[in-house]
């Protein structure tokens, strides 16, 4: 661990001089099963029961359905799914415009209008819209770019979906254990061989409550990881198996969106693509987006809303905050007009990988496959990956399925399914668009296009990434634009944080690994980064070098960015967290 003196010449220090107090190989990887009377057993295990991990399972259910021989094989629970959140969904959030094959092909019964009686689906986009945001008063329509074309697309809720699939997936006969986290995985003789699940009930110093119960390891024939971008085991996995060898570091993006309910419903998908109110000089190396999607609910014929802010996680001012260029961003007149009138229901945060093909990790390992997020499956020009991650889901249930019906334990052929796919294909045409960016929104903007509009072919070769915990941060002035919360319809961290349901016990143990000792640089970049407001310094802490960073971690709603700028998400205890419900 590294601390002093890491500042660079110029004033500015890298998140990555003071990494986090954690080593997940030895921490989160366990070797060997307890003992049989002391395990669960299970056919296959799913970790992470959102869009990609449900998929999976019920794509599983489908097949084992048609054949007895191989369910009984697969003994009692032939599926089980470990979901941290209270209810599947609990922990999901997207914009969410989808791409509707990967569903249709997965529930080929069901028709878009079922979708919509289920409750997770709002309607088909007919129109759509993208516009500059030169300044904080002006816009530009600009003719939509082919990543932001959405006709015939449908506007969702990954949180209600995924409630919709855990209902299908227990109806089929999945186990599903929700309010669980898994927090180790378990290798023996160099095979993926289950998971172990977290303890439950201990105190601030880990100390063991009056109601505390042990985890238990849960042994299975395939593990299935689809935690999301970059999940806990996922990361422990590509150490122990050596998955991202030769590929690109990951990078991150961070987005925060509010539901709200207006009184005059919107007639497009509108994106925004700035630069205000990001700066355009590339020191602050700041490059996001927004987006505006209208949802009707059939079930209650409300009028409704999806806004939000997504912001790569390479910047390099400090004081970049999502949360709060979101509520500045809905002071724009193009949004007021949208949403003024209207009430928030909704708010949450999220992470996602944005480093695309070249930073996706070897797929499988021996008894296991990485789904999802957590396989870095999103098209991030468009914003889209709920469709890869239900294809992947249903790709990796359709490889082991195979496997396990000749008896063979190598998940190997889900590799070639993915590159084969769908997915493979348009991550492929992606592979290279994001990484002009990192020269800044103008010097890159020009090859981006480029790229977008060749379908990949120029600029060629592979375009390397850099880590975001690497860029050195200084502090800079995007804070001073920020607009002081109204309490109705700009708003503060923690009032926001309050609607998400959080439940996270006050004496819960800290799931957060951060050093506490830092540069002022980090400890602000930190302070703002995080849409919860979880980090603070202390008011008499000094203007510059080091500071203590106090983690209030019960705040947390486990977006994960913290990952990306020199810190460590854990899995808290089951059922901690954020309960959403349409984000
Ligand atoms: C802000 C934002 C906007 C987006 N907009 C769009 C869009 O408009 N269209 C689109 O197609 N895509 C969009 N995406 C991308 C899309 O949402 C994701 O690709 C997709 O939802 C990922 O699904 P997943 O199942 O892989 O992961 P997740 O939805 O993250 O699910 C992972 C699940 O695993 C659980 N979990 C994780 N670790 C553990 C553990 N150790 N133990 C137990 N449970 C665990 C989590 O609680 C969670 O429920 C957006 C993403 C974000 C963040
Ligand atoms: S502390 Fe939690 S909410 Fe805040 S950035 Fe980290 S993961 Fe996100």
């Amino acid at each position: 661990m590294s601390g002093h003196g890491a500042s660079s010449s110029n004033g500015k220090v890298a998140p990555a001089a003071f990494p986090p107090p954690v080593d997940s190989q030895k921490e989160f990887v366990k070797h060997g099963l307890d003992g049989e009377d002391e395990l669960i057993e299970v056919g296959v295990v799913i970790v992470g029961g959102g869009t990609a991990g449900l998929a999976c399972a019920n794509r599983l259910l489908q097949l084992l359905a048609d054949d007895p021989e191989t369910m009984e094989r697969l003994g009692e629970v032939p599926v089980a799914v470990v979901e941290k959140a209270k209810t599947c969904g609990g922990h999901n959030l997207s914009g969410a415009v989808m791409r509707p094959g990967p569903l249709q092909e997965l529930f080929p019964d069901m028709s878009r209008e079922d979708w919509r009686k289920e409750g997770f689906a709002y309607g088909e986009v007919t129109k759509e819209a993208v516009y500059m945001t030169p300044s904080a008063k002006t816009k530009l329509r600009i003719p939509t770019p082919p990543n932001f074309k959405n006709h015939g697309n449908e506007v969702i809720s990954v949180s209600a979906m995924a409630r919709f699939q855990q209902r299908l997936a227990e109806d089929a006969g999945a186990y599903i254990l929700t309010e669980t986290s898994a927090t180790q995985l378990i290798v023996d003789d160099g095979r993926v061989v289950g998971v172990r699940s977290g303890d439950k009930g201990r105190g601030k110093d880990g100390e063991p409550l009056g109601n505390f119960e042990p985890g238990t390891d849960i042994k299975a024939q395939a593990t299935v990881l689809a935690e999301g971008c970059w999940g806990h085991l996922t990361g422990a996995a590509i150490q122990e198996f050596g998955l991202a060898e030769g590929r690109e570091p990951q990078v991150w993006e961070l987005g925060v969106k509010e539901v709200w309910k207006v009184p005059k419903p919107l007639d497009r998908v509108i994106h925004t693509i700035g630069p205000w109110p990001l700066k355009l000089s590339a020191k602050y190396g700041q490059i996001g987006g927004t987006w505006l999607y209208p949802m009707k609910d059939e079930k209650t014929g409300d009028d409704l809303v999806s806004i939000g802010f997504v912001i790569d996680l390479e910047y390099a001012d400090a004081t970049t905050s999502a949360h709060d260029l979101l509520q500045q961003f809905k002071l724009h007149p193009l949004v007021k007009g949208i949403l003024e009138g209207g009430e928030r229901v909704a708010w949450g945060a999220k992470a996602l990988p944005g480093g695309g093909y070249w930073s996706m990790p070897k797929l499988s390992m021996p008894g296991a496959v990485l789904v999802g997020d957590a396989g870095g499956m999103v098209d991030t020009v468009a914003l889209k990956g709920v469709h890869h991650s239900i294809m992947s889901g249903k790709l990796a249930a359709e490889s082991i399925y195979a496997s396990l019906v000749r008896g063979e334990s190598s998940f190997e052929s889900y590799e070639q399914a993915i590159e084969d796919s769908l997915v493979g294909k348009e991550l492929y045409q992606e592979r290279n668009t994001r990484q002009p960016f990192q020269k800044g929104f103008l010097m890159g903007g020009p090859m981006v296009n480029l790229n977008i509009v060749t379908k990949g072919r120029l600029p060629g070769g592979r375009w390397s990434w850099h880590r975001n915990d690497a860029k050195p941060m200084f502090i800079g002035k995007t804070k001073d634009n920020y607009p002081k919360p109204d309490g109705k319809y700009t708003f503060d961290k923690l009032s926001s944080v309050f609607i998400t349901g959080n439940a996270t016990r006050d004496d819960a143990p800290n799931h957060i690994r951060v050093q506490k000792h830092v540069p002022r640089e980090i400890a602000e970049t930190w302070q703002w980064m995080c849409p919860a407001g979880v980090y603070e310094i202390p008011e008499d802490a000094p203007e510059s070098g080091m500071v203590d960073v106090i983690v209030n971690y019960t705040n947390c709603v486990q977006c994960g960015a913290i990952t990306a700028k020199g810190g460590r998400l854990t899995t808290p205890e089951g059922g901690d967290g954020p309960l959403y419900q349409i984000t």
